[in-house]
């Protein structure tokens, strides 16, 4: 299956902050979503998803346009990672799992999901002794590896993943990032919005780059470290250096401190 954005553009008031983008994810794809703060990386991904309607262009999921989907099939089909979380309803970590399996059985929570599936879920983000932890307790980190444990268990063709690793420690980051891998090579899709722009290297296959709502390199590693561009992009200086086991480009700032 491909997911397909044509000439997306929207706005939230009267200028667009998403205008004319356009991108293709097939499944087994990790395409990674970078740009500075305000660039529209957020309403983009909230684009793909449905949450939010583009003023014009067009969502594909395969043959089929998104808006045509149901909510349970958009469920099945595109699974969401917010930047950020908020709940007031008192769930635990294990509930806030289990609700996304619901696409895949009724439709509606129920408060009785496959327990082990929630289970192993969160294990996979180590996160296995938290099950009846309240998620309004957890730290940010910690709520962010519950709602990458409740992806997971969506079980979507697609993931989108708004800065899935932000306010993670290293090791926990490394661990998402690898299972991401691993979904991708199972075949799904992913999308993810990345600040770290050398694990965004490491990480993913193909890049979009947006400044100011409008995406200005869309490509392979080679397109994104063409001389100046991200330079021109973040509007700082970055010093290319190959990394010491892979050898690849990597990006080091200036060291002024
Ligand atoms: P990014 O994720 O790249 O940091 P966003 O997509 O969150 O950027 O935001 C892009 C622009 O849209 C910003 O200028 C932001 O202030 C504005 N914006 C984001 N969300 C809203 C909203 N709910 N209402 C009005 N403006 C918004
Ligand atoms: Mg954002």
């Amino acid at each position: 299956m491909i997911l397909e954005a044509s000439n997306l553009t929207f706005s939230y008031s009267t200028s667009p902050v998403v205008e004319d983008v356009s991108l293709k994810v097939e499944a087994g794809e990790r395409l990674a979503i970078i740009g500075p703060n305000g660039s529209g990386k957020s309403t983009l991904l909230k684009l793909l998803s449905g949450f939010l309607k583009p003023a014009s262009g067009e969502i594909r999921l395969g043959n089929a346009s998104l808006k045509e989907l149901s909510e349970l099939e958009r469920g099945r089909t595109l699974g969401y990672l917010p930047q950020q979380v908020s709940t007031f309803f008192p769930f635990t970590a294990g509930e806030m799992v289990q609700m996304a399996m619901s696409v895949h059985s009724r439709g509606f929570f129920d408060g009785r999901g496959e327990k082990s599936r929630a289970v192993e879920a969160l294990r996979r983000v180590n996160m296995g002794g938290l099950f009846d932890q309240p998620f309004s307790q957890m730290s940010g980190g910690e709520q962010k590896l519950t709602l990458m444990a409740r992806l997971l268990a969506q079980n979507s063709v697609f993931m989108l993943l708004d800065e899935p690793i932000a306010s993670l420690d290293l090791g926990h980051a490394q661990t998402v990032l690898q299972l991401l891998n691993q979904e991708a090579k199972e075949g799904r899709g992913v999308v993810g919005v990345m600040h770290n722009l050398n694990l965004a290297l490491s990480w993913f296959d193909r890049f979009l780059l947006m400044n100011k709502g409008r995406c200005v390199v869309s490509g392979d590693r080679k397109a994104l470290l063409e001389p100046g561009r991200l330079e021109a992009v973040y509007a700082t200086e970055f010093h290319r250096i190959k990394h010491p086991v892979s050898g690849r480009t990597y990006l080091l700032t200036d060291d002024k401190g």
